[in-house]
């Protein structure tokens, strides 16, 4: 694990809290003392596509973007966005952006526009889950082995694979190719630093949100250029759904408490801050990365901490906000603030 490096702080075991960033110096007021770089798998929802630039997350006020690439169905601020996310992603990248495009489009009938359907089914429970995972997995194995000596079938029509594409989620397959880019880029900082999140091992609302899940990672596979299909695995897919859950930063318009959720991102380095509900870092998103600066002074060995809940929830009661964390990610908040309103 590869913790990020700072000359502001340290990260380091904390009791019961696991692990979180210590500043080990006096630190002014003001001060950025971290950028989280790029995100190691995102999604910007489909209902934005047109809105938010896909180099530099902007939004304007939900009018079209001024620079559209249909071959990759993506916008873009200007050209210069455009040709940097160009550079940025790599020919190989941009082809498989490509065959997503085209997939959609040839199967537009099956395109779900929404993940946020009511559910109809319970929570599948965790083994539920596995079983759901190993089962595509397998399946993905056995199409390799059929396919092997005829050419790929790239719009999904073969008859294997009829039972996965009921239903298409452009939302899943952009956030797991995200993903697979990344882990083919950087297979080691994936081993590294993805992999160490904390996951939610069963983090669908639904049945059938797990199975669009499983769908997707097979409709992924059988579309991607062949040097891209190693990396796209079913764990992988699987980490991706699992580590968003309690890693994700939210994609807003403006501030970080914009009021259009335009999507989430996943950044493994900027997910050791621990949270507090009065958090003495702020961050502003820049481009597609965060910036985290101090909301006032520092002591040295103090924990640097964010909120991870979102501005309109910073008013909440002492409850409230517990519930909040606890149903999101899972723990109790003990917070100086929550200790001090707790004695209240
Ligand atoms: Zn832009
Ligand atoms: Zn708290």
């Amino acid at each position: 694990m590869s913790p990020p490096v700072s000359e502001y702080f340290n990260v380091q075991d904390i009791p019961g809290a696991g692990r979180g960033v210590i500043a080990s110096s006096r630190i002014p007021v003001g001060t950025v003392i971290f950028d989280s770089e790029s995100p190691a798998a995102h999604v910007i929802f489909r209902q934005y596509r047109k809105e938010v630039c896909a180099y530099c997350f902007r939004y304007d006020r939900g009018r079209t973007l001024p620079v559209r690439d249909a071959s990759v169905g993506k916008v873009f601020c200007d050209a210069s966005c455009q040709e940097k996310w160009q550079r940025k992603e790599g020919d190989l990248a941009v082809a498989a952006w490509q065959a997503l495009q085209n997939f959609t489009q040839v199967n537009s009938k099956a395109v779900e526009d929404t993940w946020s359907d009511a559910p109809r089914t319970g929570k599948p429970d965790a083994k539920n889950v596995s079983k759901h995972w190993a089962d595509v997995a397998q399946q993905v194995d056995a199409f390799g082995k059929q396919t092997t000596k005829r050419s790929n079938n790239k719009n999904g029509s073969s008859k294997t694979l009829k039972p996965f594409m009921k239903q298409i989620n452009p939302d899943i397959l952009g956030l797991f190719l995200s993903g697979v880019i990344f882990h083919h880029r950087q297979p080691e900082d994936w081993k590294n630093e993805v992999l160490s999140l904390a996951m939610d091992h069963a983090p669908y609302r639904s049945v059938e949100d797990l199975e669009a899940h499983c769908n997707g990672f097979v409709q992924l596979h059988s579309i991607l250029p062949p040097e891209l299909q190693s990396s796209c695995t079913a764990d992988l897919c699987r980490v991706i759904a699992e580590a968003g859950s309690h890693n994700a930063f939210g994609i807003r318009s403006g501030s970080e408490d914009g009021e259009e959720y335009m999507g989430w991102a996943i950044y493994p380095s900027a997910s050791y801050f621990n949270h507090s509900c009065n958090p003495n870092l702020m961050k502003r998103r820049v481009g597609s990365a965060w910036e985290f600066w101090t909301a006032w002074e520092l002591e040295e060995g103090k924990q640097c901490c964010i909120s991870y809940l979102g501005g309109d929830e910073k008013d909440l009661t002492l409850t409230e906000r517990r519930q909040r964390l606890k149903e999101a990610w899972e723990f109790e908040c003990m917070c100086e603030r929550c200790q001090q309103e707790a004695a209240e």
